[in-house]
């Protein structure tokens, strides 16, 4: 996860509660990515609260560092020098076809580098740790068959050196929908106040975010012709309660709009209330958090490194 911005229920729903989910299944390396987060302008001191504050949601929501590593990308000098040395295989018509550049470079005066080569410093983190699944949202979906791209490409260059990953979606909330508008994915950088539901809000805001969700012009759920927002609302509610699809239709069909707000409300305050309260607890001891991340650099950065020794061999690159 990038360290800007308010961490959402997209973020929650699309990515943390999995990876919660597949700790104990899998050997897993969490990371927080400083140097993604620069590709756009950040307040220093910002940043800085910004990665702890990430670290400490990851512990909230149940990430346990004796079972996996959490670390920060820039704590690991590897990051950007597999990310240049994949730069120099990659065609930069593969990275200006990327939706999210696209998207992103819109929304800017000045498009800095950093912005097209972010999906290639995402697939170096990836390939350093010769990942075999990568559970993400589905917004990045189009950046993990990049990194199998560049990873196929430069075994065909060089030799076998990379595992090809898979990418791995929820079924439930791989894309929650912004709450003002739900053609629109929930996003932190979108600025509208009804537009996300953060995990650090208090229950009064997310009530009033929920309850102003945009839905449609029906009275009630028909799950034959709902729209995208009431579609949206239901699944937010099935990502927290876990239900089945048939004990959501049998719960939900026919239920009239301000009702279904007020149960998608309750059932994401019941879920974020106790988060937070971890939340706070693990917050109020920096001296722990730091030592979370510097422990996970630590376990990660021999694996890292040898990586990037092959990857020299590979290519010709001067290596003692
Ligand atoms: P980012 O916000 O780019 O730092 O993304 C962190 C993780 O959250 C990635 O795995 C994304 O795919 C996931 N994610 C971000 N926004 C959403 C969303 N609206 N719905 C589901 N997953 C999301």
């Amino acid at each position: 996860m990038q360290p800007s911005g308010n961490l959402h229920i997209g973020n929650y729903l699309g990515a943390l509660k999995n990876w919660v989910r597949i700790q104990n299944d899998y050997e897993c390396i969490f990371c927080i990515v400083d140097l993604h987060a620069i590709t756009v302008y950040q307040d220093p001191a910002e940043l800085r609260a910004k990665i702890l504050e990430i670290a400490g949601l990851y512990l909230a929501a149940g990430i346990d560092p004796k079972v996996c590593s959490i670390m920060v990308q820039s704590a690991v000098p590897a990051h950007a020098e597999l990310s240049w040395m994949l730069t120099c295989v990659t065609p930069i018509g593969w990275l200006e076809r990327m939706t999210q550049y696209k998207a992103k470079a819109a929304k800017q005066e000045s498009v800095g580098d950093g912005l097209l080569q972010y999906p290639v410093l995402m697939a170096a983190d990836i390939l350093l740790y010769q990942a075999g699944i990568v559970p993400v949202g589905e917004d990045q979906a189009q950046h993990l068959e990049l990194t199998r791209d560049i990873a196929q490409r430069f075994n065909s260059l060089y030799g076998d050196t990379f595992v090809v990953p898979n990418t791995s979606l929820p079924t439930v909330g791989a894309r929650v929908m912004g709450l003002d508008d739900p053609e629109q994915k929930m996003s932190k950088s979108a600025t509208g106040a009804n537009h996300a539901v953060a995990l650090l809000d208090p229950p009064e805001k997310i009530r009033k975010t929920i309850m102003r969700a945009t839905t449609d012009s029906q009275p009630a759920v028909d799950f034959d012709s709902m729209g995208p927002g009431v579609a949206n609302l239901l699944s937010i509610y099935q990502g927290f309660s876990g239900d089945t699809d048939e004990a959501i239709k049998a719960q939900f069909a026919g239920m009239r709009y301000g009702d279904l707000k007020k149960r998608v409300a309750e059932m994401t305050i019941a879920h974020l209330e106790p988060f937070q309260q971890r939340y706070r607890q693990i917050n109020g001891d920096p001296g722990y958090l730091a030592g979370v991340l510097r422990e996970g650099a630590a376990r990660v950065a021999p694996i890292a490194n040898d990586t990037v020794r092959t990857v020299k061999q590979r290519m010709g690159l001067y290596v003692e």
